[in-house]
């Protein structure tokens, strides 16, 4: 069976490995360099986020076989509203680090690979699906989904990054959701070192011309006394695709609309989809039915989102005064309720006990 993979950034190196171990050596296309963005940063993948699993390492090695060694362990979650400051702790998830560097997620996967990626190859998907029975799109972007008219914006986002010096805490990621400087957006500083960390501002519905504005803004509310030392400035779209399969054409990763819109992470979707197409060409299953439970979890986090856009910052600061105290805060961050099943229905019992409209109907 001839396959080919465009695209060896998560979903795309996920889902050659995925081939490689059901005996199919697939053609990985990528057209950088290297794989990884060119810019070092440092994601987090929270454990909250694969409930009822509790480890996303443990998660990762047990249903996908994938190794990861990430950068360092979250053990704190600060989150700074409008008006209200709230830390929690315990095993929160991981920092990893991305981009081009030796122990960055991409290069963590492109050494499981026996496959030899073909780097400098921009690939162009029509002209490959004459040529191979199956072509993977794990580009990253919409444009293919777009083309082939599959593609349904959810969410455009701008996202300004910058890498920062100064004194951090490696085991803790702070968050900021402030509808002055974010709209509906958010920022976050994850670390990289106790002196160096990546601070990233996501704002929603702007043009690039508003962006500069928004990021002053954040800085000035911020007070930091950081020093910025590299900045990068990308877009971040989120959107429903259906289907996922158009004859022998598959979309994996962002290209499949797996951004997940509350928080715009997408890491372990990007893996999941990778994996669940490889297993859709190499057992021949339907591929929109492996992606079914993937799907449910995108549609919650989609309400989760929507909740955020349609709150102010007081119902927001209320929100988080609600799940960071005891017995709730245990359950939203130290169990295994998966939170993004009950999070819409815990919006919906605080409407009723607070009396405000928190929750989008
Ligand atoms: C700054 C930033 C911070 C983030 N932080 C987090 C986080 O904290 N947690 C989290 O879970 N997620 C985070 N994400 C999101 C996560 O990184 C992405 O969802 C994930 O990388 C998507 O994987 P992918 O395989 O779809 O795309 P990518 O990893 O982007 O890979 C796509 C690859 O395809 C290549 N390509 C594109 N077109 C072609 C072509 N025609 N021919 C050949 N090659 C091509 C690209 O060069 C690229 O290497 C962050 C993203 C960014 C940008």
């Amino acid at each position: 069976m001839k396959v080919v993979i465009i695209g060896a950034g998560l979903s795309g190196l996920c889902c050659a490995y995925e081939l490689e171990r059901h005996g199919i050596k697939p053609d990985v296309f990528e057209e950088r360099s290297r794989s990884g963005e060119l810019f070092p940063h440092v994601s987090a993948m929270m454990e909250m986020f694969i409930r009822p699993n509790r480890d996303p390492v443990k998660y990762l090695e047990r249903e996908f076989h994938i190794k990861l060694k990430p950068l360092h362990e979250i053990k704190t979650i600060e989150m700074r509203m409008a008006r209200v400051k709230r830390s929690v702790t315990g095993n929160l998830g991981y920092f990893f680090l991305r981009g081009q560097s030796e122990n960055s997620v991409e290069s963590q996967l492109s050494r499981m690979l026996k496959t030899k990626v073909h780097y400098n190859v921009h690939a162009d998907y029509e002209q490959l699906s004459r040529e191979y029975d199956y072509v993977i799109v794990c580009t990253g972007n919409s444009r293919t989904a777009k083309t082939l008219g599959v593609w349904d914006d959810l969410f455009y986002s701008l996202l300004r990054g910058v890498i920062v010096l100064g004194e951090f805490d490696t085991s803790k990621i702070i968050m900021w959701f402030n509808k002055k400087y974010n709209d509906t957006g958010y920022a976050y500083l994850t670390p990289f070192s106790s002196d160096m960390a990546s601070l990233i501002l996501i704002v929603r519905g702007i043009g690039p011309e508003e962006l500069d504005d928004y990021w002053h803004l954040f800085w000035q509310n911020g007070n930091f006394n950081y020093k910025i030392v590299e900045s990068f400035t990308l877009e971040h779209i989120a959107g429903l695709v259906y289907p996922h399969q158009l004859e022998n054409i598959l979309l994996a990763g962002n290209a499949g609309g797996f951004l997940e819109p509350f928080l715009g992470f997408g890491q372990i979707s990007a893996i999941r989809s990778g994996v669940y197409a490889a297993q859709a060409v190499a057992q021949n299953k339907d591929y929109e039915k492996l992606l079914e439970p993937l799907k449910t979890d995108l549609s919650r986090s989609i309400l989760l989102r929507e909740y955020l856009n349609a709150s102010g910052n007081r119902s927001i600061s209320m929100v988080t005064r609600v799940i960071t105290m005891p017995g709730i805060k245990q359950l939203v961050y130290n169990s295994g309720v998966d939170v993004l099943k009950y999070g819409t229905g815990l919006l919906k019992i605080l409407d009723k006990l607070t009396g405000e409209r928190i929750s989008k109907q």
